[in-house]
């Protein structure tokens, strides 16, 4: 850790011998680039837009995406009174958001230090115990392990506010996934054609880091830092990410057991270098 680190910033110039960068993994909404979007004469709001269910009750509704954003919105939709279809391209593991008063995240504090495969076994068996199978139901079993998901692909288990009840009673139905869309319709992936009032696209978000950082090699193919908490990239010494990580132990937890542990690294090598300094 050596070098330092020139940094531009709208207020000026900044040199710095560590960087820690939480700019937010959610930092800017994304909605897939779906042929015909442009076309399409009825509105595709993001979630991040979404606040209520109170102006949809009545309305045909499109909730794309099957993470927890999109399962809470459909949920949010069907208690306002609308008519909601659920698109999602991967099935995802809905598991309650508690059971016998503990809540799911503690039971993901505690598989966190397992080998991902069994970590992925009992998460399955523990989704069939409480949720049951909505195969029949149009949400296929899921094919991607829950923790495989989280580290690689950044995605968490859905924890059920009511989609579950909500989809058995029919009030919420699985489609497919969005294929395109024309002026006045949604053609999904088994050639069904939709005619929503209004698609939300609960699609996610992306770090953006690529503008700042890009030209470092520190990310992955799909934006995310490729080092995290107290460890930084061999491309990048004294760069940090914090933030970065879905953790099924919970990302605020996560967040701040990281922080700590590299504010202690950073004090450490300071007061390191600092007595190397004064000692030469
Ligand atoms: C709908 C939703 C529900 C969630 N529920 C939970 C939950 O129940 N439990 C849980 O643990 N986690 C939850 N999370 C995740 C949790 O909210 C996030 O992990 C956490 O807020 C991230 O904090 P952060 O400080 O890393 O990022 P943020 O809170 O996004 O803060 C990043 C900051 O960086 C600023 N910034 C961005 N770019 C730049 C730049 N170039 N220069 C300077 N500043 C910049 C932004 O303006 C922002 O102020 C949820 C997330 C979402 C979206």
């Amino acid at each position: 850790m050596g070098e330092r680190w020139q940094l531009r910033t709208s207020r000026g110039a900044i040199e710095a011998r560590y960087v820690v960068v939480g700019a937010g993994y959610n930092n800017v909404p994304f909605i897939p680039a779906w042929p015909g979007r442009d076309a399409f004469g009825t509105t595709v709001l993001h979630s991040q837009n979404y606040r209520n269910g109170s102006e949809y009750k009545g309305k045909r509704v499109l909730v794309v995406g099957s993470g927890n954003t999109g399962a809470e919105i459909a949920t949010d939709l069907v208690e306002h009174g609308a008519e909601v279809w659920w698109s999602f391209r991967t099935s995802p593991t809905i598991l309650p958001r508690a059971s016998l008063g503990i809540a799911t995240q503690s039971f993901g504090i505690m598989l966190r230090p397992l080998p991902v495969k069994i970590v992925d076994h009992v998460v399955a068996g523990f989704g069939l115990v409480t949720v049951g199978n909505l195969s029949k139901f149009g949400v296929p079993r899921p094919t991607r392990g829950a923790y495989t998901g989280a580290l690689r692909d950044h995605v968490l288990p859905i924890l059920d506010v009511g989609l579950v009840t909500a989809i058995k009673s029919g009030q919420v139905r699985p489609v497919a996934a969005i294929a395109s869309f024309d002026k006045s319709s949604v053609l999904l992936a088994d050639d069904q054609r939709l005619q929503p009032d209004v698609v939300i696209a609960c699609t996610g978000f992306r770090p953006a880091l690529e503008p700042i950082l890009g030209h470092l090699g520190v990310l992955d193919d799909q934006g995310v830092p490729l080092a995290h908490g107290p460890k930084d990239h061999a491309h990048a010494p004294g760069m940090f990410f914090l933030g970065y990580t879905n953790a099924i132990s919970g990302n605020l937890r996560e967040i701040a057991l990281h922080a700590r542990q590299l504010a202690r690294l950073i004090a450490t090598e300071r007061k390191r270098t600092t007595v190397g300094a004064t000692s030469n």
